[in-house]
């Protein structure tokens, strides 16, 4: 039984998450105490037990400590089953993170899986859906890996009522990507999403982003969804290159200027452009898994958070692989290589 603990590093949901796949795949069980011991609100909040309880659905897994609020957890896993499956977050709970952690165990089944989420798509310290269509998903198909995301409905914290889809293929190996250089930029556009808010809130993202990147009107866009979706606002930012597409965003919350939302988004992918490396640092983040389920790979980050060093410490933990970070003057290089015996 591995021991974890959720305090470690970043202390947060992803070393929960992490676990989980890599334990599914590997068939070696975990327990993990002090559950996201680093929050605000500790323990697991309905976007973790969900994950959790749907791990366990598609595994045959056999968990105790899957309650509301509970800081341990043992998780035994069993075969990964490909199927249909449907799970409610209940709140505004990320459905992106639900959908991520079951797609790549799912990947490693028998049969082809389609996965229905609801909750929230369109959170705060989460990717947004459209972020695994265009970023994520495009560098997995790389990899050999067939994952294709929908997004049925929009959800916004703190309403959720949100739909998120994943199609996954069964994809035994993934192979290795070296991901040094972006490449040419071949298309930089802007949405507002905007529901049950006045529209007037978009058009002000949307101009400071105007201002701020000089991008024209015919690439800056307005989707007004139906009111009663929201209340919600979220502007993505996106950059697509020859060898990587990013997208960047801001998320609009009671209380917040709509120039505070977009100077989020802003502010990441100028981070992004002017570091010069492949990928940011979401992206990083979620590359990760992925690569180690490879057994190697190389890529260049914008920025190497706790979050990527706390995720690197758990894959050890299960994969015989090591991640190295060399740090260079404007961006760092992240190494992925295989080693005997799990650390
Ligand atoms: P908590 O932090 O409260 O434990 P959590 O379970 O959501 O919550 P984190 O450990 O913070 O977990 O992980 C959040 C994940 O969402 C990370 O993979 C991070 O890269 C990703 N993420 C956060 N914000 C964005 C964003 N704007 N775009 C893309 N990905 C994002």
């Amino acid at each position: 039984m591995i021991e974890l603990d959720g305090s470690a590093g970043e202390g947060g949901g992803q070393i929960l998450r992490s676990a989980l796949v890599l334990s599914m795949v590997t068939g070696r069980p975990f327990r993990i105490t002090r559950i996201r011991a680093n929050r605000q609100k500790p323990g697991l909040m309905r976007q973790h037990l969900v994950a959790v309880q749907a791990a366990a659905r598609i595994s045959g897994a056999r968990v105790t400590g899957a309650e509301l609020g509970s800081s341990e957890l043992s998780f035994v896993p069993g075969e990964i089953a490909g199927g249909d499956y449907e799970f409610a977050i209940g709140t505004a709970g990320s459905c992106t993170l639900v959908l991520q952690t079951l797609a790549l165990a799912l990947l490693h089944a028998r049969t082809p899986s389609t996965i229905r989420v609801t909750g929230g798509t369109h959170n705060d310290m989460a990717p947004p859906l459209q972020f695994l269509q265009r970023a994520y998903r495009p560098l997995l198909q790389r990899m050999g890996a067939q994952i294709d995301f929908s997004l049925e409905r929009h959800g916004f914290y703190p309403a959720g009522g949100g739909i998120a889809l994943a199609a996954v293929t069964p994809c035994a190996r993934l192979q290795p990507i070296e991901l040094l250089a972006r490449g040419e930029r071949r298309a930089a556009y802007a949405e507002a999403l905007v529901a049950g808010i006045p529209a007037s809130v978009g058009e002000r993202e949307l101009a400071c982003v105007r201002e701020k990147m000089g991008w024209d009107d015919a690439n800056l866009r307005l989707n007004v969804l139906p009111g009663e979706r929201g209340p919600g606002n979220a502007i993505l930012l996106t950059l697509e290159h020859e060898h990587v597409t990013e997208v960047f965003a801001g998320f609009g919350a009671k209380m917040l200027r709509a120039e505070a939302v977009a100077g989020q988004a802003l502010k990441e992918a100028r981070a992004y452009i002017a570091s010069g490396a492949a990928v940011g640092e979401h992206l990083a983040d979620q590359l990760m898994l992925p690569l180690a389920l490879a057994g190697g790979g190389r890529f260049t980050l914008s920025t190497v958070s706790t979050h990527a060093l706390t995720n690197a410490e758990v894959i050890a933990r299960f994969l015989p692989v090591a991640f190295s970070f060399e740090r260079g003057e404007w961006h760092s290089t992240c190494s992925v290589r295989t080693t005997c015996a799990p650390g």
